[in-house]
C-alpha cells in the first residue's frame, strides 16, 4: 500500500478552520525578563497566576526523549479521554462518518462516538480476545474513518500482537487508533515503532496508570506531525493546566520510581493470580499484560456484593460481550492484595 495522505481523512471544516490565537501563543517564556501585560492575568505571584503554555513545549521535549519520537509528534490532553474525543472531532463528520469498535473493550469509545453523533459498527474480538481481521475488513465501508484497537485491552488484559496491528494498518486506509493505556505494564512493546511507515496510525497513552497520576488528568496522542498539527488547531487552548504540567515534568524526570512501581505491581499480579487460582468460586483467570486481572467466577453479582460487604470494591464486567460472570480486579499494594485474598477465602 502506498503511503496514505492523512490530510484527506481530516474533516474539511478542521482543515479550513483558523485556530484561536491566545496571548500565550505569542509569548510563553515566563523565565524571560519581560513585563507581561498581554493576557489580563493577575500579576501577583502564585504557583499558577499565569496561563499555561498551550503547546506544553517543555514537557513534550522530555517526553519525546522517553518515547523516542519528535516533540511535534505529541499531543497532550486533559486525560487520554480528551485525546480520544479530539480524534472524533478531527476525523468524523457527525451524522455521516463511522467508526469500528472491537468489543469487549473500553467503554469511552462508544460514549464519545454517541456524543459526537458518529455511527458505531462493532466487530467482536474472537474467543481469545484477538482481532478478527477478516470480519473487520468486511465492516469497512466508504464512511469508515477510524478503527479503535485497545492493547493491552481493557477489560480483558491481553495484548494484541504487534504483527496483528501491522496487518490491520496494511489493509485499512483510515485512521487506526491504538490505545496503549497499559503499555508500560506489557512486555510486548509499543506500536510507536510503526509510526514512520504508517502515517494513518495514532497511539494513545496515559499517565493515569503506570505513572500513578490519574488525578492530574494527562493523556497523550502520538502520531504523524501533520495529524498533531490539526489537533493543536482544534484543541482547547489551555487544555493542560500549569499544575499538571509541573507535576508531570517532575514525574518524567524520575523514571526510576515509575519503573520500580511497575515492577512491584507485576510481581504482585503474579502472586495474586496464583492465589486466586486456589479460590473455589474462581473458574478462570485471563492472561494479563496490564495492572489488572479479569477473572471468571461462578456468580459475578453475588461475589461482587460479598466483596463489597467486606469493603473491597472490584468491577463487575459481566454486561460486556463475552464477559459473562467476570470481575475485573486492579492489582493493589501487597497489603491490599492480601486483604482481597483473605476476603475471597472468607466468603462462602
Ligand atoms: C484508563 C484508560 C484510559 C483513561 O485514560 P485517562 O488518561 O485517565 O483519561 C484510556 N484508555 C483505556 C483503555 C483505559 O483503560
Amino acid at each position: 500500500m502506498s503511503k496514505i495522505d492523512i490530510t484527506q481523512l481530516v474533516r474539511p471544516m478542521v482543515r479550513e478552520i483558523a485556530p484561536y490565537r491566545s496571548a500565550r501563543d505569542d509569548f510563553e517564556d515566563f523565565e524571560a525578563q519581560k513585563v507581561f501585560l498581554d493576557a489580563n492575568e493577575n500579576p501577583y505571584k502564585s504557583i499558577a497566576n499565569r496561563y499555561p503554555d498551550p503547546l506544553q513545549c517543555k514537557l513534550k521535549r522530555t517526553l519525546a526523549k522517553i518515547k523516542g519520537v519528535e516533540a511535534n509528534q505529541i499531543l497532550l490532553g486533559n486525560g487520554s479521554d480528551e485525546v480520544l474525543d479530539l480524534v472524533f472531532r478531527a476525523f468524523c463528520e457527525p451524522g455521516q462518518d463511522e467508526v469500528i469498535l472491537l468489543p469487549p473493550t473500553y467503554g469511552m469509545y462508544t460514549v464519545l462516538a454517541q456524543l459526537n453523533n458518529v455511527k458505531v459498527n462493532t466487530v467482536p474480538l474472537n474467543e481469545s480476545f484477538q482481532l478478527d481481521l477478516e470480519g473487520i475488513m468486511k465492516q469497512v465501508n466508504g464512511n469508515t474513518k477510524v478503527i479503535f484497537v485497545c492493547s493491552p485491552n481493557n477489560p480483558t488484559g491481553n495484548s494484541i500482537p504487534l504483527e496483528q496491528i501491522q496487518n490491520l494498518l496494511n489493509q485499512f486506509s483510515g485512521l487506526v487508533v491504538v490505545d496503549e493505556a497499559y503499555v508500560d505494564f506489557s512486555t510486548k512493546g509499543s506500536a510507536v515503532r510503526f509510526l514512520d511507515d504508517y502515517p494513518h496510525l495514532m497511539i494513545c497513552q496515559t499517565f493515569s496508570k503506570a505513572y500513578g497520576l490519574a488525578g492530574i488528568r494527562l493523556g497523550m496522542g502520538i502520531a504523524d506531525s501533520k495529524i498533531i498539527d490539526y489537533f493543536n488547531k482544534i484543541k482547547p487552548p489551555y487544555n493542560v493546566n500549569v499544575l499538571t504540567q509541573k507535576m508531570a515534568f517532575n514525574s518524567f524526570n524520575d523514571q526510576h520510581t515509575t519503573k520500580e512501581h511497575v515492577k512491584e505491581l507485576l510481581a504482585e499480579r503474579q502472586k495474586l493470580e496464583k492465589e486466586l487460582l486456589n479460590i473455589d468460586f474462581v473458574n478462570k483467570i485471563y492472561p494479563s499484560d496490564a495492572n489488572f486481572l479479569l477473572i471468571q467466577v461462578d456468580n459475578a453479582s453475588k461475589r461482587y456484593d460479598q466483596l463489597l460487604s467486606l469493603d473491597i470494591v472490584v468491577r463487575n464486567r459481566s454486561s460486556l460481550l463475552g464477559c459473562e460472570n467476570t470481575l475485573r480486579i486492579t492489582v493493589g499494594t501487597p497489603q491490599e492484595n492480601i486483604r482481597l485474598i483473605n476476603a475471597c477465602k472468607t466468603i462462602k
